[in-house]
């Protein structure tokens, strides 16, 4: 068993995958359900909003928008923008032609999503590969 500490809480829990503990976990799930319900009522309001709304801070709903879960109705909106070209999106991490253009470089096989998910994957083995060389100085 390998005990991590939550990201959210920073209390140590045994890992499964997640970053967060299952107290925190399902926390999330039920504010990611009023975030849902609240934009289901009123389409097009902007996260801070929806933040006072739902009591759900601005950076939790972010990270929503970012793992693509829920999407701004808005055309215009300025709250997310492409991590590539800082070009507004509605969610997600790159807008379309970021996306495409990704596609193309990494061989269509690969998802973006997927291609960031493994990159800090990578950061964070390389991290604890850091910690342990450290660890075996002392
Ligand atoms: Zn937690
Ligand atoms: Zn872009």
């Amino acid at each position: 068993m390998e005990l991590r500490n939550c990201t959210k809480c920073g209390r140590a829990f045994a890992y499964t995958g997640n970053d967060i503990c299952s107290r925190c976990a399902s926390d999330t799930e039920n504010d990611f359900k009023k975030v849902k319900e609240y934009l289901y009522d009123h389409p097009g309001a902007t996260v801070t909003e929806v933040s006072e709304g739902t009591g759900v801070s601005e950076k939790q709903i972010l990270r929503y928008l970012r793992e693509s879960r829920i999407e701004i109705r808005e055309e215009d909106n300025c709250l997310l923008h492409c991590e590539r070209c800082e070009k507004s999106i509605r969610s997600g991490r790159f807008c379309d032609s970021c996306v495409a253009e990704i596609k193309k470089q990494f061989g269509s096989v690969i998802k973006p999503q997927q291609e960031v998910q493994l990159k800090e994957k990578q950061r964070t083995t390389t991290k604890m590969h850091i910690a342990s060389m450290r660890k075996n100085q002392k």
